[in-house]
């Protein structure tokens, strides 16, 4: 038996609860947690799932919450992620619901993504008689230190779970109701390091690193909207310029004697970081009184599943409309994502869900200072979302 849902099922429960998710976005924005501290906000969901049915299990790798949703029959078992925490920087936008937290905002979106989640889980518990099978919504800590995927896989989510693929969605600056899939690609992974200048040359050569580090960059920061533009459209272009990328970013602080170059930098594919790390190091060890130091191992690129996200491109054209959905390389600003852990270990994807209105000054590009998303995208991806893990519930049954 088929328990793919009726979109048109899905369309409605999701209109009736709409204006209370887009409340729910803004209590959140309001009170936005960092990394490692989302107690109110995973209560807030926790509370939420519970009143909708769910088997909800809290502290999960931190402050995660894991809900369980059964449908009325056996099946497969589907997951979906979403990340609840805020950047640690205070923003622009100055309206009703901007953050009474100082220093604290919800500059990445991950506000719009919680209330999606509670979104799906609320709409597919109301049409649990129909579903055979589970859904298994993770709703993860930690994103902006990396941290959080980490330590809910740690934990053994996967494995008291069990699910046999898993989905996430992030915000960006696409119009709103459209929706992109990666193919085969994703996010780049990312590669921290700091050098220590000593000696009277410290400023110059930390000058020199520096201009080497951003020399490394095959893409900046678009400087206008004809840029930006541009940007988006080389990174729908197969074999474009964006094939292949690097995007670094270097800041040099020096008195006297002393210098430091902190950096990071952003690299698809993944094996570019090896490279770049031989120069580096060539280049430090050619000074007199030079030392590198890196954060670890490179972090993981995020990549989808070629033939899951074609699928997901093949059902979303279906619901949103053929033109809504977009194929490409990556998602600007290239942000690490560590969703990549979860998919080193299931199958999946990660869709881009545009929430940009550019007319209506909504810029949708996560972490700049004046982030601010188009609300209607939440209904968007609650209707995207819940049918598209309901067809591979049917999928894999
Ligand atoms: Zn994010």
């Amino acid at each position: 038996m088929s328990s793919e849902l009726d979109q048109s099922a899905i369309d409605e429960v999701a209109a009736r609860i709409d204006g209370e998710l887009v409340g729910l976005r803004r209590a959140l924005h309001r009170c936005p947690e960092l990394a490692g501290g989302e107690r109110r906000t995973a209560a807030l969901v926790a509370e939420r799932l519970r009143a909708a049915g769910l088997a909800v299990t809290t502290g999960v790798g931190g402050h995660g919450v894991v809900a369980v949703l059964s449908g009325a029959g056996p099946g497969p078992t589907v997951a979906y992620r979403a990340d609840m925490d805020a950047v640690d920087e205070d923003e622009q936008y100055a309206g009703e619901f901007a953050s009474q937290v100082p220093g604290a905002a919800h500059l990445c979106g991950h506000d719009l993504h919680t209330a999606i989640g509670v979104g799906i889980a609320e709409v597919l518990a109301q049409l649990r008689e129909r579903l055979n099978g589970k859904v298994v919504l993770l709703f993860q800590p930690a994103e902006e230190t990396l941290a959080g995927a980490r330590a809910m896989l740690e934990d053994g989510v996967l494995e008291r779970t069990a699910p046999q693929e898993i989905y996430a969605l992030h915000c960006g600056p696409l119009p709103v109701g459209t929706l992109a899939v990666m193919p085969g690609t994703g996010l780049p992974g990312q590669d921290r390091f700091r050098i220590e200048l000593s000696g009277s040359a410290a400023g110059d050569a930390g000058k020199r690193l520096t201009d080497l580090i951003d020399g490394f960059s095959t893409i900046r920061h678009p400087q206008s909207p004809g840029e930006f533009q541009q940007l988006l459209e080389d990174l729908r272009t197969p074999d474009g310029p964006l094939e292949r990328f690097v995007f670094a970013r270097s800041q040099l602080t020096w008195t006297d004697e002393r210098a430091e170059v902190r950096a990071w930098l952003r690299a698809w594919p993944d094996s570019r970081y090896a490279e770049i790390r031989d120069e580096l190091r060539s280049a430090v060890d050619a000074l007199p009184d030079a030392r590198i130091t890196f954060q670890g191992p490179p972090f993981p690129a995020m990549v989808c599943s070629p033939e899951l996200s074609e699928a997901a491109a093949a059902h979303l054209r279906g619901v949103l409309g053929a033109h809504a959905v977009m194929v490409q390389h990556a998602a600007f600003p290239f942000n690490g994502e560590d969703f990549a852990l979860f998919l080193q270990r299931l199958p999946g994807a990660m869709f881009i869900l545009g929430v940009a209105d550019p007319e209506a000054g909504l810029n949708g590009i996560p972490h700049s200072p004046d982030f601010a998303a188009d609300e209607t995208a939440i209904g968007v991806g609650v209707r995207s979302m819940a049918g598209f893990l309901s067809s591979r519930l049917a999928a894999l049954a």
